[in-house]
């Protein structure tokens, strides 16, 4: 069937499940709603049906939908120019890429598109790193990562992920990884030698079900990476610009790690931004011809992240998810003992264990949708809630009161 687009306003939310279920690959198992427009912490459905977001694509939505903001950057940005590949440069890349700089405390930034991509620069840099800089033979370096990760889905970083359904029947994986539990410093440093280059890491693992390591855990990383001659990549794609009240996770256990990673919140939801920022004696490695991408850095991109920086110079945002992770905790405390089995955050953003006697993850999100709102779960028994760092307190009362009914029902 081919339908026109003056033809596709007038489906069923029946009939576009009907058509992806048909025509699209089946690696994503969606909630039934198909949203046709969105404004703030609230995405409208093809039937006319609100619904609260408490997840907000991943986080790539903290600053809410519809930002205006945002929205009008990209606009005036498509209307200039769009595209011009970094064969040549524009007048949103210098200005971008100092001002994203300036907000991290580095020297330069790599940018690229999707936070996969970043991860796969800063694997590249980072052995680069390890052979030039450091004096790994040719060929041995290592990185260490933690068990339940979750950095993206290209072929290198799913040979070094632990979640089955992620890595199975996908190899030959890509060697020169090793994998250390999370919050150990212990067995992260009995993991450590001549061979190491880097440690990357989420601060907060986010997939993992909003996991936040012991208080020292990562000031002894940093430590441990300083005395080693390693350098230690935070991956806050996802734990990043804002969400846990802080420009950045790292913030909250007082490290500057050696790269950051970039990406979701980055491009305000409107298009896929990504970057690697580090200082000049890390990226400096990188030389003409080295590495690329078509589409990063591209003006879109370099305006609509602008935009995205100014955001957070204002502080705003970080001060909502502090304040509003802090009432969102509270009302979800409540539900211990009553369904819920345990609750973890770092500011607006929740991980809550759904007592297995009241139903699985999956379940208690359908319930959920049927009262009007969007979560998801994540490994079969936990809930993340990050809504929009626009969402209201009432809102986020009203989203734990239904989480309670659903749970008694
Ligand atoms: C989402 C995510 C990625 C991958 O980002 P994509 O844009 O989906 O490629 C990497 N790391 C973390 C921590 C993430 O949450």
């Amino acid at each position: 069937m081919t339908l026109t687009n003056e033809q596709t306003p007038t489906l069923t939310s029946a009939e576009h499940i009907a058509l992806a279920e048909a025509h699209s690959a089946h690696n994503y198992h969606p909630l039934p709603v198909v949203a046709a427009s969105a404004r703030g912490a609230w995405i409208t459905d093809v039937t006319g049906r609100s619904y609260l977001d408490c997840l907000s694509a991943y986080s790539a939505m903290n600053f809410g939908h519809a930002n205006p903001a945002i929205l009008a950057a990209a606009h005036a940005q498509l209307d200039r120019v769009s595209l011009t590949s970094r064969a040549f440069s524009h007048d949103q890349f210098g200005p971008f890429c100092a001002e994203l700089a300036a907000l991290i405390g580095k020297d330069m930034v790599l940018p690229m598109n999707t936070g996969a991509e970043a991860v796969e620069s800063a694997v590249k840099v980072a052995r680069k790193w390890g052979y030039q800089v450091k004096g790994v033979p040719d060929g041995q370096a290592t990185i260490i990562v933690a068990d339940g990760n979750f950095h993206g889905r290209t072929t290198t970083i799913v040979s070094f992920s632990d979640d089955p359904d992620a890595r199975a029947d996908y190899g030959p994986y890509t060697p020169g990884f090793r994998s250390v539990p999370f919050g150990d410093a212990a067995a992260l440093a009995a993991a450590i030698d001549e061979t190491t280059v880097a440690v990357l890491l989420e601060p907060v693992q986010g997939e993992a079900g909003i996991i936040v390591p012991p208080p020292d855990y990562l000031r002894t990383v940093r430590e441990l990476c300083t005395t080693h001659n390693v350098l230690f990549i935070a991956d806050e794609i996802q734990s990043g610009l804002a969400r846990t009240g802080n420009t950045l996770a790292c913030q909250h256990f007082d490290v500057v790690p050696d790269m950051y990673l970039l990406g979701k919140a980055l491009g305000g939801g409107a298009v896929p931004v990504s970057a690697v920022v580090a200082d000049a004696s890390v990226l400096g490695v990188l030389k003409p011809g080295q590495h690329g991408s078509t589409f990063g850095g591209n003006p879109v991109a370099c305006a609509v992240g602008r935009a995205v920086i100014e955001l957070l110079n204002t502080g705003e945002y970080q001060d909502r998810a502090r304040r509003l992770g802090h009432h969102l905790r509270t009302g979800l405390d409540s539900l211990i003992g009553q369904g819920v089995t345990q609750v973890r955050n770092l500011g607006l953003w929740a991980g809550v264990d759904i007592d297995p006697a009241f139903g699985t993850g999956r379940e208690v999100c359908e319930r959920l949708l049927t009262r009007g709102i969007l979560v998801k779960d994540t490994h079969g028994a936990t809930i993340r809630f990050a809504p929009p760092l626009v969402v209201e307190s009432t809102e986020l009362d009203w989203a734990v009161r239904n989480l309670r009914e659903v749970l008694a029902a």
